[in-house]
């Protein structure tokens, strides 16, 4: 893939870059690890300033990155200045919270004694260089929720991001440097998807973090298993959005319409598949469809534009063929279903039903605003649509009856059991799937722990 920005809303390629020789990788590799010596022996204090300082830097820049983000990835400039705010925030979480989340545990007394020990305790050590596959999605937060507790950890970063968001990329290099960050702490390679498993082989290279899909998710973890490398993978979702006869109705279609196509759609944790209980379905449906209906789709970069195109003409190609093998096999179209003329790689917001289970859109990602719908008569049935689908990234359930959200918690088979509302990602909560989903979690303390040595410090 070519390293380049082309605007999704028009089509026109309007800067393309040169990916890393050779020689540059290697030197990009020995700063990295030289920053590490030295960075790793900084205090909690200091690396907090530094993370409190690109925050505010961040805050500061947030309309001008916002534009680069719209213009490379296509999301509505509106969403784009959210997820920069969104992004300080983690940075401050982490900067406040990281020396709490990291402190030594102390075994019981009784334990350490029946250890032989005087004295125990247990201490997270970073790693070392940690390297970042990164999709253009969430160009800015997707990295950042990596990087604010990796740098936080003691760790340094280095940054393969998507080829098509190279101004973002480049973006977050400059900002952690600005903000004071020493430099090799945090870098961005520009490269191809091709030069990562030689990246992942260098032993100077620890450990590795994927957000994409499932066939990148399995080459990064095959090399890093063949050289036996902690990885944590992030690999999408078609989470179940479960609606049962005590909701509320009307707020869980307006919510339901967010969570579809938050992001034009493209967004791991959005809601794409909606169970919903026979008894609310056509009240549910009627109001669900109207509100797709009245989205204002155009370009991107008008304030009230609520989707833009989708971020490549591959993507859009990808999701009209899972809704034409929906249509073939017998699927109706209840709004949407088909592109829209001009310029640009827009898809209208789409309504299916009658959604055969054998069809492959009931089995994979739609990763655009293409919703299905589906008509259950229990909670049992409910629990086995959701249930009934390779991935587990979260999951979202509207009832107000405790037995049922009691059968929810316990079984839906998820990373994440949002009832009454949408997911949404938060520096405090723990983030990630089951399944093919892949492993691992970020954000919350256990994010910061995933990249960390935990060291047994017994004395005798
Ligand atoms: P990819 O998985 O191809 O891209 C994600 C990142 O992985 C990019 O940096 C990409 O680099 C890199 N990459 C791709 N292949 C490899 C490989 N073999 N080894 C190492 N790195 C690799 O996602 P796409 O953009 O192609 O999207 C395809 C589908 O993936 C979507 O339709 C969606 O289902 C899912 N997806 C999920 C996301 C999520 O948030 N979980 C985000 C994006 C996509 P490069 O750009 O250079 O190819």
């Amino acid at each position: 893939m070519t390293i380049a920005t082309v605007n999704p809303a028009t089509g026109e390629t309007l800067k393309t870059y040169t990916a890393l020789d050779g020689e540059e990788v290697e030197r990009r590799l020995r700063l990295a690890e030289g920053a590490f010596r030295a960075y790793r022996a900084t205090s909690f204090e200091e690396r907090a300033r530094l993370l409190n300082q690109a925050a505010d830097l961040l805050d500061a820049d947030r309309d001008d990155i916002a534009r680069v983000m719209t213009t490379e990835m296509g999301k509505p400039v509106t969403q784009a200045r959210a997820e920069a705010a969104k992004c300080a925030r983690a940075m401050r979480w982490y900067a406040a919270n990281a020396a709490a989340l990291l402190a030594d545990e102390v075994p019981a007394t009784a334990d350490a004694r029946d250890s032989g020990a005087e004295r125990v305790l247990v201490r997270f050590r970073p790693l070392g260089p940690v390297l970042a596959v990164m999709p253009w999605n969430f160009p800015l937060w997707q990295v950042i929720r990596f990087a604010a507790p990796a740098l936080m950890a003691g760790n340094v970063g280095l940054l393969k991001h998507a080829s098509n968001v190279p101004q973002t990329a480049l973006y977050l290099e400059d900002l952690l440097r600005r903000a004071g960050f020493p430099e090799g702490c945090f870098q961005t390679l520009l490269i191809g998807s091709g030069a990562v498993d030689g990246i992942l082989r260098d032993e100077r290279v620890k450990a590795a973090t994927l957000t994409g899909s499932e066939p990148a998710g399995r080459a990064v973890a095959a090399t890093a298993g063949d050289m036996v490398k902690k990885t944590v993978l992030e690999l999408g979702g078609s989470d179940p959005y479960i609606v049962m006869p005590s909701a509320d109705v009307v707020r869980a279609a307006e919510v339901a319409v967010t969570a579809r196509v938050q992001n034009n759609g493209q967004s791991c944790i959005a809601a794409k598949r909606f169970v919903v209980h026979e008894r609310v379905y056509d009240d549910f449906v009627g109001r669900f469809v109207e509100g797709m209906r009245a989205l204002k789709v155009g370009d991107p970069l008008d304030e009230d534009t609520q989707v833009g195109p989708l971020a490549s003409e591959r993507g859009r190609a990808e999701l009209e063929e899972l809704v034409e093998d929906a249509v073939r096999g017998g699927a109706r179209v209840l709004c949407g279903g088909a592109r829209p003329e001009g310029d640009g790689w827009f898809y209208p917001p789409t309504v299916l039903a009658d959604v055969g289970r054998e069809l492959r859109i009931h089995r994979e990602e739609a990763f655009g605003p293409v919703a299905v719908v589906y008509r259950v008569a229990d909670v049992d049935e409910a629990i086995a649509v959701a249930n009934d689908s390779p991935f587990g990234l979260s999951s979202n359930v509207w009832t107000r009856d405790e037995e049922e959200t009691g059968r929810f918690t316990a079984e839906l088979e998820a990373g994440g059991v949002y009832f009454n509302g949408m997911t949404a990602s938060h520096p405090a909560f723990p983030f990630g799937g089951v399944k093919r989903s892949g492993y691992g979690r970020e954000l919350s303390g256990h994010g910061i722990r995933e990249f960390c040595n935990i060291t047994t410090v017994w004395h005798g």
